[in-house]
């Protein structure tokens, strides 16, 4: 491994080449795009495909495409997808089962396609979200290899934010808008008088190799300053944050909070945020069979939490009221994630926000929480007891290096 990576510029033009050679090594870059009203990630054959000229004007249960007259590709927020659709697909085959002539059955393993992905402008908070992803799906004992195998070969591309939208909250969850790690090439979006460009940081070995193979030029320090300006910017216009306490011993302390009422009152338990999450995992098994009985095949699909069947178990679901579903939803996001998984489920990308039809807001809710467990200790006059919930904390920035 290098310890000296490559910064560069890459011309408007440099990154089709960038895409081009991608494709020329058989990779399938997916990567945003316009389609149906909305930035979605989908497969390119040419960066003209990029969302050029496209930003996004979101709020909580809102989502349009605005025109920019900038040109400029990465200035669109999170949209509906998140790169959990490639690599933890939505519906998925395990196995078949057929039924062989002397009447037993035979089961085999479902062939996987073996599609060796780029990913191209990877947010920061995305970035986080696959790397909580890889911790749930292949870090622990139990593992998915269908996701382990198009990770360990996926490349991915981040683009750093430049435009954060009225529901981005990264900062407040720690992270930032800049990329820090976790990334093969960074780029940096830069319009102005001097050109249309991209500032390229390789952070592997691997993305050395392909910017060497991409048209560039050396850094130049006006490049390199536009570029931090624009991202220290966009770190201090983020539209919403998260209640800066510890949101871990918050929760746990808000279990029997009156606020869950109010916010079952509203939760359609429709299970968009759960779907547009890029950290939530959860999926269930289906068994499908044809008509004549010989053969049968089992299907893995995504699963929420806020369905009334994910916690059915003998004689009824355990989670039968809307309250008990999001409650376990906001818990397990912000507090009991830590236990199982040694983080955060949140990095803060706003998504949930923007697409509860119902404009349900995950930082409004860690607010109210957070004032009636204050008001209550208050009451209570037991500061001493509960004072972990509402206390103080710093959130680390970690600054990339350019
Ligand atoms: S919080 Fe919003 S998106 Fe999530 S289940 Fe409730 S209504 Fe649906
Ligand atoms: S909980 Fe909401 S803001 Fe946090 S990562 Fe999931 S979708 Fe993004």
């Amino acid at each position: 491994m290098s310890d000296r990576r490559t910064t560069a510029v890459l011309a408007r033009t440099g990154l089709d080449a960038l895409v081009q050679a991608l494709r020329a090594r058989g990779r399938t870059v997916v990567g945003p795009t316009v389609r149906d009203g909305a930035v979605v990630l989908a497969e390119l054959s040419s960066a003209e495909e990029l969302p050029f000229g496209w930003g996004t004007r979101v709020e909580a249960g809102r989502y349009r495409l605005v025109r920019r007259a900038d040109g400029a590709a990465f200035a669109h927020t999170a949209g509906p997808q998140s790169w959990k659709t490639f690599l933890h697909p939505g519906r998925e085959k395990l196995w078949d089962a057929d039924r062989t002539a002397d009447g037993q059955l035979s089961v085999t393993e479902a062939p996987r396609a073996h599609i060796s992905y780029a990913f191209l402008g990877v947010r920061p908070c995305d970035l986080r979200a696959v790397a909580v992803q890889d911790r749930v799906l292949a870090g622990g004992r139990y593992r998915d290899r269908g996701y382990q195998e198009r990770r360990t070969g996926a490349l991915l591309i981040a683009a750093e934010c430049t435009e954060p939208g009225a529901t981005c909250f990264c900062v407040s969850m720690g992270g930032g808008p800049g990329a820090d790690a976790g990334f093969d090439l960074a780029l940096t979006e830069v319009v102005d008088e001097a050109g249309h460009r991209f500032l390229v940081r390789a952070g592997s070995d691997a993305g050395d190799e392909l910017l060497a193979e991409v048209p560039h030029r050396p850094a130049d320090p006006e490049t390199k300053a536009v570029a931090r300006g624009a991202v220290d910017a966009a770190r201090e216009r983020m539209g919403r944050a998260m209640p800066p306490v510890d949101l871990r011993t918050l929760l746990g302390d808000s279990l029997e909070a009156d606020r869950w009422d109010d916010v079952a009152a509203r939760c359609l338990t429709c299970g968009n945020c759960t779907m547009v999450c890029p950290t939530c995992f959860c999926t269930t098994t289906e068994e499908v069979t044809d008509l004549t009985g010989d053969h049968a095949e089992r299907w893995q699909r995504w699963d929420s939490c806020f369905d009334l069947d994910f916690s059915h178990l003998h004689g009824g679901p355990v989670r039968a009221s809307a309250r008990s579903r999001y409650r376990q939803w906001l818990t397990h996001k912000l507090s009991t994630w830590y236990e199982q998984f040694g983080s955060s489920g949140c990095v803060g990308c706003g998504r949930c926000v923007t697409w509860c039809p119902v404009g349900i807001d995950i930082t409004e809710e860690a607010a109210a929480l957070h004032d009636e467990l204050a008001a209550r200790l208050r009451q209570d006059g037991q500061r001493g007891r509960g004072a972990r919930g509402v206390r103080d904390v710093r959130y680390e920035r970690k600054e990339p290096e350019r």
